[in-house]
Parts: structure tokens; sequence; C-alpha cells
């Protein structure tokens, strides 16, 4: 399980962007974290995992997340980095294996074989050798979750996975995602596009600075509840909402 706690985040120290958010997700589950524009969903996920300063505390199954890093792995939006770092998609993956190494012990033999491995799953095999500045959006994204495959993390922070990527790369990422979660793995997901969320999600998030409501999408996702979030003037194309 982990457990979010009272987490909190402001960047100027006066403006809360992220208000006491409580709550907790047992594995396995697929977690859609919504809300509008500048909800604080990305900035709730970065406090939690103490990537910015912030109040509030995680634990995984009752520790202190510092103590339990390599199980939590964290997909930033595909906006924040860098493309043109001159590395190979298979460099780019084995990146996961370093929480459990240190960055001067080799990779051996074993190592390459697991990346190999979360290349094949992804559907990215053929791509090994190239520099990850060639790949499409979509690509890019699922060699980032290869990553989090090799790190063999249990809790998995996806933010915004599928802006501007094709819906071929999309799907492959969706049925992967849910064979984590077989595997028993809790994965995170912010995600903005409504209509999709019944769909993907077994467990909601909706935030608006603090914590509109948590639980299973057909308790949470209602009108009521995305009306708080979002307000009056919320568009779901084509997505049925429970009243
Ligand atoms: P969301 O992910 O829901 O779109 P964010 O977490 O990105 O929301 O942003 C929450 C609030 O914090 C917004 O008001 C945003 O402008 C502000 N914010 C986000 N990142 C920064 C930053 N690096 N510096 C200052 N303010 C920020």
């Amino acid at each position: 399980m982990i457990a979010f706690d009272n987490i909190s985040a402001s960047y100027d120290g006066v403006h809360q962007a992220v208000e006491d958010v409580t709550f907790t997700v047992d594995k396995p589950a697929i977690v859609g974290i919504i809300g509008p524009n500048g909800a604080g969903k990305s900035t709730f996920i970065k406090s939690a995992l103490h990537l910015i300063d912030g109040g509030g505390s995680t634990t995984v199954d009752g520790k202190p997340l510092q103590k339990r890093k390599k199980e939590v792995a964290y997909v930033e939006q595909k906006s924040d980095i860098d493309y043109t770092f001159p590395i190979t998609v298979g460099e780019c993956v084995s990146l996961g294996l370093y929480p459990e190494k240190q960055f001067f012990q080799r990779i051996t033999k074993e190592d390459w074989q697991k990346v190999d491995h979360a290349l094949a799953l992804v559907k990215m095999e053929e791509f090994k050798d190239r520099q990850i500045g060639e790949l499409s959006g979509g690509q890019f994204q699922r060699i980032l979750i290869a990553r989090t495959f090799v790190q063999d993390a249990t809790f998995i922070f996806l933010d915004e996975p599928f802006v501007g990527i094709d819906a071929t790369s999309e799907q492959i990422i969706m049925e992967l995602l849910s064979g984590f979660k077989k595997e028993g793995k809790a994965i995170f997901i912010v995600h903005h596009d409504l209509s999709k969320v019944e769909r993907y999600f077994d467990e909601l998030v909706i935030l608006n600075k603090k914590l509109i409501a948590k639980g299973p999408t057909d308790e949470t996702f209602t009108k009521a509840n995305l009306q708080e979030a979002f307000g009056d003037t919320i568009f779901v194309g084509g997505g049925q909402v429970n009243d």
C-alpha cells in the first residue's frame, strides 16, 4: 500500500499549489489523477515523491518513501525532458537499473538481458542502438515505460503519458500497464482526456488543489465531483458521467 499524508506544496511560499492531500492506494490498480489545468496534479506527484520541497509524508507499506525508493518510478511530462541528450535507446532504458546500482558499477550481461526484455515488451527491440532524439513521441514514451520495468518498480507514476502520441503507442502502453497491474503493481496516471476515464482507470483521484474525491471510478466519476473540480464549464467529450 502507498499512503499519502497531508501532501502540500507551494512555489512562492504564499499560494498553495497543493493543499493537504491525503489518501491511500492498495495495489494492484490503475489510478487516474484528474483535474483541470493548473489543479496541482503534477505538483502533487512531485511533492509526494520528494522531487520538490513540500509538506506531508509518503509511506510505502508503512515505511518512509526514502527507504523504499527503488519501488517507485516516475516518468515526467515529455515537455520536461531533454530529447537532444546524446544517449541510445538501450542506454536510456538501462538507467532504470541505477536506483539499485552505483553509478560506477558495470552493467552486466544479465542487466542487458533485462533491458532487451523490457524493449521487447514495449515493441521497440529494433530501436536499441538508435539515439533517443530519433524517436517519435509515442516511441519515446514507450522507452520511458520500459525504464520503469527495468527498475522493477511497484508504484509507477506517469505524468500525461498520452499527450501528443499516436493511437498505436497509447494502446501498446495501456496493454502494458494492464499487464503490470496483473503482476501486482499500482500505476498512477495524470490524465486530461475525460472521455477515456471509465475505460482506463479502476480508481480516480480528483484534484483541484485539494482532494475532491478518491475511490472506484464508478463511484467518483460523477457530475457533482467533476463540477466541483472543473466548474460548470466542463465538457465531457463523448464520455458518460454518472449522476
Ligand atoms: P497541473 O499538473 O494540474 O496542470 P501543476 O501542478 O502543473 O498543475 O501546477 C499547479 C500550480 O502551480 C499552477 O498554478 C502552476 O502555475 C503552478 N506551478 C507549477 N509549476 C511551477 C513552477 N515551477 N514554478 C511556479 N509555479 C508553478
